[in-house]
């Protein structure tokens, strides 16, 4: 049975997803409120985490653990990496990493968490290809790109530490929940994207973009998300 649990950090980003899906039971665990019932026709779990990678990572556990989810979609907002990539636009993640774990010394590539036998966490090829799809149908005037989503406890807003991120990983837009939805996912065996729309560059304007273009951009997010629901 398809059951889909939905992850947004931040109010903003699951408020208009709430309050349009059918409520059957709410449930609090770990402090966050767990909704469940149908949106679109499918049932689904939807959450707001809060903020950073450790929130994230345990809500996922508990999407996984106490409403046996069968697939997980993270929905948000996101500082760009790609000059291409602007403002409103939306990344699908292809996979996701930690660009914040540096395990060097003991000869791991920067961003492995050790042990862990992967540098990045793979997002589920057909969720990954079924947003991008349904991005360019419904959602005609947003470009919408497919790549790596990297995350770290940290709100990137210095060209210099942007340029760093880019150098080292190669991703397309820079958040602080996605990798650890992705890690914690993978561990689970449950498919995942993560679906973020642009917010800001992750550069020194990102302070005064950002608050600007946060509600818009995960607007645009959600809404991706809502009419995937059903084709999954
Ligand atoms: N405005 C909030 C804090 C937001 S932190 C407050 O005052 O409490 C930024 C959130 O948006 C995180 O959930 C992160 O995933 C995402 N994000 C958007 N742009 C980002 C960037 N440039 N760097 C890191 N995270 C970013």
């Amino acid at each position: 049975m398809k059951k889909i649990g939905i992850i947004g950090a931040m109010e903003l980003e699951v408020e208009e997803l709430k309050g349009k899906m059918t409520i059957q039971r709410t449930q609090e665990k770990a402090s966050m409120e767990f909704l469940e019932g149908t949106l679109n026709g499918t049932e689904v779990v939807i959450v707001r985490s809060g903020i950073g990678k450790v929130n994230a990572a345990l809500c996922t556990q508990i999407l996984c653990d106490c409403f046996q989810v069968s697939h997980i979609i993270n929905t948000g907002v996101a500082g760009s990496l790609k000059n291409e990539i602007d403002i409103g636009d939306i990344v699908v993640s292809t996979d996701a990493l930690h660009h914040d774990v540096d395990v060097r010394v003991f000869g791991y590539p920067l961003g492995e968490v050790p042990q862990m036998g992967c540098l990045a966490f793979p997002a589920d090829g057909h969720l990954t290809a079924l947003a991008v799809s349904v991005c360019c149908e419904v959602n005609p005037d947003i470009k919408v790109y497919e790549g790596r989503v990297v995350s770290g406890d940290q709100f990137v807003s210095d060209k210099q530490v942007k340029d760093n991120i880019i150098k080292n990983f190669q991703g397309f837009c820079v958040e602080m929940e996605g990798a650890s939805i992705a890690h914690a996912a993978y561990l689970n065996h449950v498919p995942f994207v993560i679906i973020r729309a642009i917010s800001d560059k992750a550069d020194d304007s990102a302070e005064m973009d950002y608050p600007t273009f946060e509600k818009a951009a995960a607007a645009h997010s959600a809404s991706l998300v809502e009419h995937m629901l059903p084709k999954i």
